[in-house]
């Protein structure tokens, strides 16, 4: 749970950054609130802090990017989340988006393959006295088999196909984003499953073209 008043001097950016979303079209109120709620800049590296309230992608060190919070916005709205799930991430990256997922639902278990992100992850989640958090080094295209099934699996990266841990680790009735597709060309996709291990249906519906880094890993693309 990320606290109320943070103390710091970025709260009217928050709030205006919240506006901003919510006038291009985010409607879910839990998910404008987390946003006003989280100090991005805690998030992304000193040499970007003074754009961490734009509506922007910003480079996070690595070869990687925090995604443009409209789009993270988007993709958490479209998990339609109660607040009582427990969720995988794939690619905590920054761990901006980790810290959405952790204001609007139970418990989040997020894995990453690089190290160095991985750490600065968890350090700006403790800054951020983020607690239901739980990371992860490793092949997120294997899943968290420990901690499985999740409610809900979000995949921060872009692959070929969804990897098949990822869905064995999927509850029933569970719903998973994941951008689908080569090199850049990726179609965001909602894939449902419904029924239990073995006898499940596994729905996927296209959400709209998507640009996200390579998955990277055993079911993903080579490094
Ligand atoms: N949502 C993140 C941005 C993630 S960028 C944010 O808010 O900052 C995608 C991340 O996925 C990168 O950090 C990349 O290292 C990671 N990644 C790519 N393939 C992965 C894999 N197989 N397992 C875990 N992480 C992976």
């Amino acid at each position: 749970m990320v606290s109320r008043g943070l103390g710091d001097s970025f709260g009217g950016y928050r709030t205006r950054l919240a506006e901003t979303l919510r006038a291009a079209g985010i409607r879910d109120l839990a998910v404008l609130r987390a946003v006003a709620e989280t100090p991005r800049h805690l998030f992304v590296p000193e040499a970007v802090r003074h754009r961490a309230y734009e509506d922007a992608a910003l480079p996070i060190g690595a070869g990687q990017t925090i995604s443009r919070p409209f789009t993270q916005a988007r993709y958490l709205e479209a998990l339609r989340l109660t607040g009582r799930e427990r969720v995988l991430e794939v690619g905590t990256g920054s761990g901006y988006q980790t810290a959405l997922l952790a204001a609007l639902v139970a418990q989040v278990f997020s894995v990453e393959r690089v190290r160095a992100l991985a750490e600065a992850a968890q350090r700006a989640l403790r800054a951020a006295a983020v607690a239901n958090v739980s990371i992860l080094m490793g092949d997120g295209t294997l899943g968290w088999s420990a901690y499985a099934p999740y409610d809900a699996i979000v995949v921060a990266a872009g692959g070929p196909e969804v990897p098949p841990p990822l869905v064995e680790q999927l509850a029933p009735g569970g719903r998973m984003l994941i951008p689908l597709g080569h090199g850049t060309d990726q179609t965001l996709t909602l894939v449902e499953r419904s029924g239990a291990a073995g006898q499940g249906e596994v729905r996927h519906t296209p959400l709209g073209d998507a640009r996200f880094v390579p998955l990277v890993g055993e079911h993903g693309v080579d490094a």
